[in-house]
């Protein structure tokens, strides 16, 4: 039957040119995958950055780049040490569930590294065939932490966001010519103590009379007692550096995003610009980043931009650092095929009502958009803040709305039940000498 058609076709001209001209168009070339990457500022609290409303110009880039993308006004880390949060970050599980530096109630929670079984963004993205480029400033996001773990290459040598993004860009350009996606990784310690950025942002914000060095060294002794210790002069001497800092990363990122742009790779990237944690200034007596679950520690800036992302949009619902992965893995086109815990940002049907947090297994925070419950563990207590009407959250409401902080906390119980059990040995981690050294500027140990 073939054979006869195929004679018929062959004897009539006519009808086989109109054969060929109905047959269906052959669909476009799939668009190539977008290169992704993640930035990580560590240590910076959202409400200094001018996009976010800070009356300082401390973000005016990052303020052009949320234009071009969506900013989540309300974004939150899930947990605030760098080593679990970035685990959080890159793996969408819960501290609760990865259990990285978990006992803090016992005082055991330093210096732990990701185990096997908790999967990275990387490894994911590797095997889907992203080239995947890390640079971190080290410290407690070393390898020895198992942060290298998917990249096809790592640098955690340090040396600030300018050397960083040099680093990043060269690999990037060693890559590029392969035509595979890329995911670029950078995580900086400049906006972290101790508040050191170069000039001239060290004088940007004003000259401070001061008696104290914005050295972790320095601090580390007035975390705790800086509400009774610091003098209101010092304090704004921290504040102006620590603000330096951030526009310095916001024009180093300038710069870095300029060149992406002049390589012809902009295009093509989803950007996403977060922090770990925040830090405080004596918004709740102390300084750097205590184990509290107030708002100065677990606000972060979350801006993503790019294909696929809306333009020009400042999203309300409350957005986890648990949720970057999914967004991520949705925007390069794929679905997770391991255990995440976070949902897809963009989803429209993701509604971002609450949140969880948690510091280790101390204390616990439930949050909605207008109310925080926070649990804490040892000594046995629990605070209640209405953030619309008690925004810096001083006044714990907990005795007064006993029904709604009984409430919160059945929550917060259920949601620890339901996480799951990933029965994971943690991680050790060896210190080098150079690795304490790195770790003792930044304050985490003494
Ligand atoms: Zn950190």
């Amino acid at each position: 039957m073939r054979t006869v058609l195929l004679r018929v076709f062959l004897a009539t001209g006519f009808v086989l040119s109109i054969a060929c001209a109905k047959a269906p168009p052959q669909p476009p070339p799939p668009a190539p995958r977008p290169h992704l990457l993640l930035i990580s500022l560590d240590a910076c609290r959202a409400d200094h950055l001018s996009v976010y409303g800070y009356g300082r110009e401390t973000s005016p880039f990052l303020a052009e780049l949320s234009a071009r993308g969506t900013l989540f006004r309300h974004a939150f880390c899930n947990t605030h040490g760098t080593t679990p949060s970035h685990a959080t970050m890159l793996s969408s599980l819960y501290q609760e569930t990865h259990r990285i530096e978990y006992r803090a109630a016992e005082g055991e929670n330093k210096q732990e590294a990701v185990p096997k079984r908790v999967v990275l963004l990387p490894e994911i993205l590797k095997a889907e065939g992203y080239i995947t480029l890390g640079v971190t400033d080290g410290g407690q996001m070393a390898r020895g932490y198992g942060f290298d773990r998917g990249f096809v290459e790592f640098d955690d040598a340090g040396g600030g966001i300018a050397s960083g993004t040099e680093k990043l860009l060269a690999m990037a350009r060693r890559h590029l010519p392969s035509g595979a996606p890329l995911f670029l990784f950078l995580h900086t310690y400049s906006v972290h103590s101790p508040y050191l950025p170069p000039e001239p942002y060290r004088t940007l914000f004003g000259e401070f009379p001061h008696s104290i060095e914005p050295t972790s060294e320095a601090l580390l002794p007035l975390a705790n007692t800086a509400w009774r210790d610091l003098a209101q002069g010092d304090l704004d001497f921290l504040k102006a550096q620590y603000d330096g800092g951030i526009r310095h990363a916001d024009d180093t990122l300038r710069r870095f995003f300029g060149e992406l742009e002049a390589d012809g790779m902009l295009d093509r990237t989803v950007a996403a610009v977060t922090a770990d944690h925040g830090e405080e200034f004596a918004d709740h007596g102390g300084l750097l980043h205590r184990n509290f679950l107030y708002e100065e520690l677990l606000r972060v800036p979350l801006i993503l931009a790019g294909p696929g992302v809306p333009a020009g949009r400042v999203e309300e619902k409350l957005a986890g650092l648990v949720d970057l992965s999914p967004t991520l893995l949705a925007l390069a086109g794929t679905a997770p095929k391991v255990l995440m815990e976070g949902r897809d940002l963009l989803d429209p049907a993701f509604r971002g009502e609450v949140l969880f947090a948690q510091y280790g297994n101390l204390r616990y925070a439930l949050r909605t958009r207008q109310w925080k419950y926070i649990r804490t563990t040892v000594p046995e207590g629990e605070e209640l803040f209405d953030l619309v009407a008690d925004p810096g959250e001083k006044n714990n409401a907990a005795a007064v709305e006993r029904e709604r902080a009984r409430r919160f906390s059945k929550a917060l119980e259920e949601w620890r039940r339901a996480r799951p059990d990933l029965g994971a040995p943690i991680g050790k981690v060896a210190l080098t000498p150079e690795h304490e050294k790195q770790l003792r500027a930044l304050g985490y140990i003494q």
